[in-house]
């Protein structure tokens, strides 16, 4: 660019800013400098060029009235590695986060955002399916281990009997996973390991099950084999609702008009579920109309409720069947809409909803943690029996402990060897 052309662009910017600032508008001065009229402009090869479209987890802070959601599971009970099962993540500019469904790999999404687990331990089940709940336990038994230090809270229905309830599912997880609790759970910091279990009537209609720095969480009633429920949450004026599983109801019906974003289940068409699952005519037609929102009834829900945005998910999303199910739907809706995939976020204000794709981290390591940690003596928390103590090779016991003596020097620590340092360590 020659000098006459630089001063030539600078002063046209100089004059769009001035305007701009003159009528109060917040204009991105390097869409302004685009439209200038001078041409086109070559992006600086140092400067970073910004990807508009796509959303870097960890990159952007939330504005003191924004929500952003982002889909850890848009799936179903099928594994794959596209898409994990139901997981949406609601995060307010109040700094509040919130984990709605956990379905089986879900938590590896939620891992990839890189955010702090004492940040995530606020989690809302639908219903106990495993494609909804199933990475509960490994999300929570994990949470230590990758520097959760403060205690899991977790809210879920109640049960058509009291032992299908959340209560006593959540007390049958930890009799099932008894020994990781007592193995590994006694080497880390124990408060991670800490639970409060919220079970609510599943045929509660609009009750309020969670209100806390301003935000208002309400349950209704799904209809998908009973105790089931659907959720909104409330905050500044913003609300969202989450199906979980559901048919279209009349509770969803009366209490989701004009909610900002709206999150409903959604199936492909039951011809194929014949196809892609091998599955009878009436086992297609019952899962995927009876015990699910076919896509013609999702669109018809949207049209009666009119959400400002709808989102649909509980499918495999690919390019064949998307087609299809966006053509069920658009016979029954034609209002905003985006077919859910994982890591689609959306960012909701009272002005704008916002849909991109989020760049997640494949090679995600746990956040650092946010207190300080308090490790327990891990060396004789557990106790061995003695037929394990009693099968350490010596050769390479020396060898591990020269490795800690090193890492004492190193580190300026005084670890002891626990069990290679069997020969020369005191009885239990
Ligand atoms: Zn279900
Ligand atoms: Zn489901």
């Amino acid at each position: 660019m020659s000098i006459r052309r630089l001063l030539t662009a600078a002063a046209a910017l100089a004059t769009v800013v001035v305007i701009a600032a003159a009528l109060g508008l917040d204009i991105d001065v390097r869409i302004a400098t685009a439209n200038a009229g001078d041409g086109p402009e070559e992006w600086s090869p140092t400067a970073p060029f910004p990807q508009r479209e796509v959303y870097y987890p960890g990159t952007e802070a939330l504005a003191d009235d924004e929500m952003r959601v982002t889909a850890c599971g848009t799936g179903m009970p099928q594994p794959r590695l596209k898409q994990a099962a139901a997981c949406f993540l609601v995060e307010l500019g109040n700094g509040d986060k919130f984990i709605f469904d956990m379905g089986a790999g879900s938590a590896e999404r939620l891992a990839a955002l890189g955010i702090p687990l004492d940040q995530l331990n606020r989690v809302f089940l639908g219903h106990l399916h495993i494609d909804h709940a199933g990475d509960f336990p490994a999300f929570y038994f994990t949470g230590p281990v990758n520097n959760r230090l403060t205690p899991m809270r977790v809210w879920g229905p109640s049960g058509v009997r009291p032992e299908w309830g959340t209560k006593v599912w959540v007390e049958k997880m930890l009799e099932m996973w008894a020994w990781e609790k007592a193995g590994r759970g006694s080497a880390v910091d124990p408060r991670g390991l800490e639970l409060e279990v919220n079970e609510f009537d599943w045929t509660a209609v609009n009750a309020v099950i969670y209100q806390e720095n301003g935000v208002t969480i309400r349950t209704l009633p799904a209809i998908h084999l009973d105790q089931s429920v659907s959720f909104v949450l409330e905050w500044k004026g913003l609300r969202f609702a989450f199906s979980s599983d559901t048919l279209p109801n009349k509770w969803w019906r009366a209490y989701t008009n004009d909610v900002d974003l709206a999150i409903h289940e959604c199936f492909i068409p039951p011809d194929y579920m014949m196809a892609r699952y091998g599955m009878t005519p009436s086992e297609a037609v019952y899962v995927g109309t009876q015990g699910h929102t076919a896509a013609q009834a999702f669109g018809k829900i949207m049209s009666l409720t009119k959400p400002r945005h709808a989102v649909c998910y509980h499918f495999q999303n690919d390019f064949d069947t998307a087609p299809a199910v966006l053509s069920e739907i658009r016979k029954t809706y034609d209002g905003p809409l985006d077919l859910a995939q994982d890591f689609m976020v959306w960012n909701v204000t009272k002005k704008h909803i916002r849909t991109r794709m989020g760049v997640p981290n494949h090679e995600s390591y746990p956040a650092p943690p946010q207190r300080v940690k308090y490790p327990p003596d891990s060396m004789k928390a557990y106790k061995w029996t003695q037929f394990s103590l009693s099968g350490v090779e010596p050769e390479s016991a020396a060898v591990t402990n020269k490795l800690i003596e090193e890492f004492n020097k190193r580190n300026g620590t005084d670890i002891k060897p626990g069990i290679t340092g069997l020969p020369f360590r005191d009885e239990q």
